[in-house]
C-alpha cells in the first residue's frame, strides 16, 4: 500500500493562517565581513563620489577611516553626540558645505549615523555608514533631531544610507557595558517587528533570526570582548534588527523608550534594556504567535519576558530605571506622556497598565507573568 506523503508545512492545519501583507525592500547595499572596511575606497568610487566628509564621535574612529580614504577625504567632523542636537546638525552641515563634500561617511553608533541623516535631510547628501555599535540606525530611513529638549523623528527615503559596511573588527573596542545594552536595543527592534501592525513574513523571518543570533552571541561578546566570531554574529543580528526597524512600525516598547529618553534624558540603549522584558510581558497575551517565536529564538526560556530578563542579567546590564537617573516622582508624568496620543500596540495601551509597567521597571523587578 502506498504511504501518504506528509503535507508541505505551508498547508498544515497547525500553521497560523497566512494573512495579507505588503512587503517593500529597502535599497541599501550591504558589505559584511572582517576586513570589509578595506573596500571603502572602491565603494566610494562605486557611488561616483570624490569628496567624503567623515563623521564620528571619536577622533580615533575617524582616523581609521581617513587613512583608507586618501585623496577622497574632504575633512572630518568628530563631534557627534547622542540624539542629534540641532546646533550640532547645523555645524556639521555647514562643514559639509564649506568643504564641498559630496558624501558623508559616518563611522560610529546611532548618534553618528543620526548626524549624517540630519545633514541628508536638509541637503540630500548621500550616506555611506560604517556602524560600530548594534543600534541598527544604518538600515533605516528614520531621522531624529533634538531642539529645546524635545526630540522630533520622521521617515524620509533620502536619509537611508546608500551603502553600509559591517566590519566586526570595528566593534571589538566596545566596552561590555556598551555592547550588552546596545545588543538588547537590537533585540527590541526584532520583538516589536514580530507583532507590528504591518508585520509580514519576510521581516518576521529576519526578526526571529536576529533574536537568535543576538541572544546566542551577546553573552560571549560581553564575557570575552576579543571574540571576533561572536562579534560577527552579534553584528549580523544587529543588521537584521535594523532592517526590521526600517521596514515595519514599532509599538509600546519604542514609544516608552522614546518618552524616557526624550523627556527625562535617560540613556538610549540602557533604557531599551530595562523596559524590554516588561513591554514583552505587557503584550504577551495579545501577541501569542510573536511571543512563541521570541521564546523559540531565545532558546529554552520559560516565556519571552522571563527569557529577556534573564538574558539582560547574563549581560550584567542595568535592570532598573531608578539606576538610570529616573526619579520615583517622574513615573506619573512618564505614564501620562506615553499614553497622551493613541498609537498601535497589540494590547490596548491604558494609562493604568503603563503606570504599572513603569513601576516594575523602575524597581528592576522581574516582569509579570
Ligand atoms: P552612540 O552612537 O551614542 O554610541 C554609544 C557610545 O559608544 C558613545 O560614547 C560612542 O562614542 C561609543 N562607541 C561607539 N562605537 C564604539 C566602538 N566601536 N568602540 C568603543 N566605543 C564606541 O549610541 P547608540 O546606542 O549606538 O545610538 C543611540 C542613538 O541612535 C540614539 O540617539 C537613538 O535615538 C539613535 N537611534 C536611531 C535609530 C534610527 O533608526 N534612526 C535606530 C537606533 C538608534
Amino acid at each position: 500500500m502506498a504511504t501518504r506523503k506528509p503535507l508541505p508545512s505551508i498547508l498544515r492545519a497547525d500553521r497560523p493562517a497566512m494573512r495579507s501583507f505588503v512587503y517593500e525592500s529597502l535599497p541599501t547595499r550591504v558589505l559584511f565581513g572582517v576586513g570589509s572596511l578595506d573596500q571603502l575606497p572602491t565603494e566610494i568610487d562605486r557611488l561616483g563620489c570624490r569628496r567624503a566628509l567623515v563623521l564620528a564621535s571619536s577622533s580615533a574612529r575617524a582616523e581609521a577611516v581617513v587613512r583608507r580614504l586618501g585623496s577622497r577625504a574632504a575633512g572630518v567632523y568628530d563631534k557627534a553626540v547622542m540624539h542629534v542636537p540641532v546646533d550640532t546638525a547645523r555645524a556639521a552641515r555647514d562643514e559639509a558645505r564649506r568643504l564641498d563634500a559630496d558624501l558623508s561617511v559616518a563611522v560610529g553608533g546611532g548618534s553618528t549615523i543620526g548626524l549624517a541623516k540630519a545633514i541628508a535631510l536638509e541637503t540630500g547628501l548621500p550616506i555611506l555608514a560604517i556602524p560600530t555599535t548594534f543600534s541598527g540606525s544604518e538600515m533605516t530611513p528614520i531621522w531624529g533631531l533634538t531642539e529645546s529638549g524635545a526630540k522630533r523623528t520622521g521617515r524620509d527615503a533620502k536619509v537611508l544610507p546608500r551603502t553600509v559596511i559591517y566590519d566586526p573588527a570595528l566593534t571589538l573596542t566596545l566596552p561590555p557595558t556598551v555592547a550588552g545594552p546596545s545588543g538588547m536595543n537590537a533585540i527590541a527592534h526584532c520583538i516589536e517587528a514580530l507583532y507590528a501592525e504591518n508585520a509580514n513574513p519576510i521581516v518576521s523571518l529576519m526578526a526571529e533570526e536576529g533574536i537568535r543570533a543576538l541572544a546566542e552571541s551577546l553573552p560571549r561578546v560581553v564575557s570575552n570582548p576579543g571574540d571576533v566570531e561572536a562579534h560577527a554574529t552579534v553584528l549580523y543580528g544587529a543588521w537584521l534588527a535594523g532592517a526590521c526597524l526600517g521596514s515595519v512600525g514599532m509599538a509600546l516598547h519604542h514609544k516608552l523608550c522614546h518618552t524616557l529618553g526624550g523627556s527625562f534624558n535617560l540613556p538610549h540603549a540602557e533604557t531599551h534594556t530595562v523596559i524590554l522584558p516588561h513591554a514583552a510581558a505587557y503584550n504577551s497575551a495579545a501577541a501569542p504567535e510573536a511571543m512563541r517565536r521570541v521564546q523559540r529564538a531565545l532558546g529554552d526560556a520559560k516565556n519571552a519576558a522571563a527569557g529577556l530578563y534573564a538574558l539582560a542579567r547574563r549581560l550584567h546590564a542595568p535592570k532598573a530605571l531608578k539606576d538610570l537617573g529616573l526619579q520615583a516622582g517622574d513615573l506619573d508624568r512618564a505614564a501620562d506622556l506615553a499614553t497622551q496620543s493613541p498609537y498601535y500596540n497589540p494590547r490596548p495601551v491604558t494609562r493604568e497598565g503603563v503606570r504599572a509597567l513603569l513601576e516594575q521597571a523602575f524597581h528592576g523587578r522581574p516582569p509579570d507573568g
